[in-house]
């Protein structure tokens, strides 16, 4: 196992939470997994919305197929372009990244960058997804993603523009061509 070889394991622990960081607390492994629930899919489209390096970002994505938290999609056969999808094991990490986010926001900044609500009622989500209106665990793909107060209304990159409409998680990503503006998210 590569993070072995990097010394960086808890093979000692005898902890599913340090079982759980072997898989995603790698610098910037959460974050794809982040972006993947917002809908992005495509490798430029990861590049410019985290603005990661290249070589981090494919190191990532392996070792995120390795695990069976993404798993690639053909979406476009010649040339042949993959995508990346979660799965349901990935999907389950919605909760992680909704407390994570909470806890930041509680704690460290204050900022309200964006809310999550469910899509039924318009509550927004409690700390670990779940609509306290409704008293239910909302379905992710029913999390209904808007931007908050603090949200840079006029980003540069078309991902993040894409993303200033409110949506749904999962729902995909479409951009045009290089550096257009986004298509088929509006049909109006
Ligand atoms: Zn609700």
């Amino acid at each position: 196992m590569d993070v072995m070889a990097l010394g960086k394991d808890y093979a000692s622990q005898e902890c599913s939470i340090a079982r759980a960081l072997e898989i995603v607390g790698e610098r910037w492994t959460l974050l794809v997994v982040r972006d993947a629930l917002y809908g992005v899919r495509r490798y430029n489209d990861f590049l410019v919305h985290l603005g990661i390096p290249r070589a981090v970002l494919a190191s990532r994505l392996q070792s995120l197929l390795a695990e069976g938290i993404l798993e690639k999609r053909r979406y476009q056969e010649s040339p042949p372009r993959d995508e990346y999808v979660l799965t349901e094991r990935g999907t389950a990490l919605w909760p992680v990244l909704r407390s994570l986010g909470r806890w930041g926001r509680e704690n460290i900044d204050g900022t309200l960058l964006r809310e999550f609500r469910h899509a039924d009622c318009g509550t927004e989500l409690g700390s670990y997804g779940e609509c306290p209106a409704c008293a239910t665990v909302v379905p992710v793909p029913d999390v209904l993603m808007v931007p908050g107060p603090d949200l840079d209304p006029a980003p540069a990159d078309p991902v993040s523009r894409a993303l200033l409409k409110p949506r749904r998680l999962l729902e995909p990503v479409v951009l045009g061509p290089a550096g257009a503006e986004p298509v088929g998210v509006d049909p109006a």
